[in-house]
């Protein structure tokens, strides 16, 4: 099949490539994202081949439907860019990877939390400049804490059992179901505002959906422990930045990582190191000594891109065949709040 691939790096090319090699689709790699400006490049490419900052709205899907696309293919998780009403409408059909590697998430997650805690970039920064003096590098055990994970799929079920099994934290999750195996590992199941409310450590696995969209806002900051730690690998607009900075200044937060940003679709994946940048509210964030921000890299192992390329190219061979897309994803599967 002839697919439009947006947003390319270097590291979705190698990876494209490799495994399309079993598959021997048409790929035509395109550095821009998919937006209503570059929609055009698509024209008469059956599948588009997009990750989680394109544009796919109404208005791109009505271009793509003219210039004959059928089907978008997701290199990723999530589906929230794209609106599958519109889709759904225009007979186009949206497909994605569900599970290339939870592992790559967790382990990432729980990474950003040592290092927040336990000060590992600021420590690796002065020991750079022979600076080995310890004072301002007091940490946290995360043994007997208590860790509140927000979503016990795939990736968050993961998160807890680490936490649990591996730290000895206390943990509160909460989830629309239940996992009984976390249950039997001793994870405790409570609503979201009690699990807000009661963890000293709170990590964001749910997906963004009109119900999850600002959790962490200023009512859910008031109701938290001092010194909350949040850590958010999941959708940036999970979390409503301004509160969080309201949070951090107050210092009723003591520490927020973050792979995800609300407005990351305008910085991150870019090298803006010689660009002025705009957005001020990212900019404050970076100022507090106890936020540790990366761009959207969770994801990002050789497993994982690996399982990203072959599901993906997987998925477009399937529909090429007019076989079941056992990736599929329709508006069903949005749960309305
Ligand atoms: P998943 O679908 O396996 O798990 C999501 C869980 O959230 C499910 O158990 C679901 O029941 C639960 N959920 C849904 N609505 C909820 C709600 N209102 N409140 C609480 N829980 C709710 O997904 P996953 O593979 O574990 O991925 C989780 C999220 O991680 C994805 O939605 C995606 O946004 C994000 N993600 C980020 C990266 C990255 O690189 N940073 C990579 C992959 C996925």
């Amino acid at each position: 099949m002839r697919v439009a691939v947006f947003g390319t790096k270097p590291y979705d090319r190698r990876f494209l490539l490799a495994a399309n090699e079993a598959f021997g689709h048409q790929l035509k790699f395109y550095e821009p994202r998919l937006d209503a400006d570059t929609v055009e490049l698509a024209r008469g490419c059956t599948a588009v081949c997009v990750f989680v900052n394109d544009v796919v709205d109404a208005h791109v899907l009505g271009l793509l439907a003219e210039g004959g696309t059928r089907l978008v293919a997701l290199r990723c998780a999530g589906f929230n860019n794209v609106d599958l009403a519109a889709a759904g409408q225009l007979g186009i059909e949206v497909v994605r990877v569900p599970a290339y590697s939870p592992h790559a998430v967790s382990e990432f997650t729980i990474g950003l939390m040592l290092a927040l805690d336990r000060k590992i970039p600021r420590a690796w920064n002065r020991v750079r400049e022979n600076n080995f003096a310890l004072d301002g590098l007091i940490g946290r055990n995360l043994n007997g804490r208590i860790a509140g994970v927000v979503g016990t799929g795939k990736i968050g079920a993961l998160v807890a059992r680490a936490l649990r099994l591996g730290f000895g934290c206390e943990v509160l999750a909460s989830d629309i179901a239940e996992d009984p195996e976390l249950i039997e590992a001793g994870v405790v199941y409570v609503d979201r505002s009690e699990l807000l409310a009661a963890s000293d450590i709170v990590t964001l696995h749910c997906p963004l959906t009109p119900d999850t969209h600002h959790m962490i806002d200023d009512a859910a900051i008031a109701r938290a422990r001092d010194g909350l730690m949040v850590v958010n690998t999941s959708r940036g607009a999970l979390i409503d930045t301004n509160a969080l900075i309201r949070g951090l200044k107050s210092r009723k937060i003591g520490g927020v990582a973050l792979d995800v940003y609300e407005q990351e679709a305008d910085l991150f994946f870019e090298d803006l190191s010689s660009e002025i940048i705009d957005d001020d509210m990212f900019q404050r964030l970076l100022t507090f000594p106890n936020v540790l921000i990366t761009g959207h890299q969770a994801f990002l192992t050789e497993e994982a891109l690996s399982s990203i390329a072959g599901t993906t190219l997987q998925s477009i061979a399937d529909a090429e065949r007019g076989l079941p897309l056992a990736n599929r994803v329709d508006a069903s599967l949005v749960r309305p709040g």
